[in-house]
């Protein structure tokens, strides 16, 4: 099952993503999780995506290609893999298109309300980068990850503020790919209208999409 995640910053991608993945048996795949590991190298590459994400700017189509194509090619997405954060250009749908072919993407359709609330109480682990939500996701234990024991902290962009003004940038940019696999035939919309439901409810809501596909 090749599955790809469309949604605003804040619409629950990884948070959907990682509980899927042991589900499905795939890997999950972020490139926002990949740069960061980049960054943290300080390589060349490094430095220069360092500069693009601080500024809070796409890296280009290339690099982001070039990086998604080293990464399928990994053993572990013989069966699949569920892709978080990418496509998030028409050019990158087209280039992945001629890596492999998507069975599904998947639109997480958000209220604003909820989007905002979302992000300015979500902590994310400084090493494998999971991320809860102080609200209805908290860890085990205050400031910790339960993964993997990391530290927990708040990302510079997780603030209502620049929430709102990345909706409406992330909106106007989801749109012509909402278009591309809508014509494609392969789009499926999933609302998620309640703040407090649990990520459970939404993960079942989409293995029930993909056990409609088999
Ligand atoms: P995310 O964790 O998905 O919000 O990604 C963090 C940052 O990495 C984004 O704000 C972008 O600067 C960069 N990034 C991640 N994925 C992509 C992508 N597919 N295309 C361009 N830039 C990306």
């Amino acid at each position: 099952m090749r599955i790809a995640f469309l949604g605003v910053k804040g619409s629950g991608k990884g948070t959907y993503a990682s509980r899927l993945s042991p589900i499905l048996k795939i890997p999950h795949i972020s490139t926002g999780d990949i740069f960061r590991e980049i960054i943290a190298k300080e390589t060349p590459l490094g430095k220069k995506v360092k500069e693009i994400v601080n500024k809070g700017k796409f890296v280009s189509d290339d690099i982001v290609l070039e990086i998604l194509k080293e990464r399928l090619k990994n053993s572990d997405c013989k069966n699949g893999f569920i892709l978080d954060g990418v496509p998030r250009t028409v050019e990158q749908a087209k280039g992945l298109e001629k890596l492999e072919k998507l069975d599904i993407v998947i639109c997480l359709d958000v209220p604003e309300d909820i989007i905002v609330k979302r992000i300015s109480s979500r902590i994310t682990c400084k090493k494998c980068g999971e991320i809860y939500n102080l609200l209805n996701m908290k860890p085990e234990r205050e400031g910790i990850c339960d993964k993997c024991g990391g530290k927990l902290y708040q990302r510079k962009d997780d603030t209502p503020e620049s929430a709102r003004q990345r909706l409406k940038e992330d909106e106007e940019n989801l749109k012509p790919l909402i278009d591309y696999y809508k014509e494609k035939g392969i789009l499926r919309i999933v609302s998620c209208n309640e703040f407090n439901s649990p990520p459970e409810d939404t993960v079942n809501k989409i293995l029930e999409i993909l056990g409609d596909l088999k």
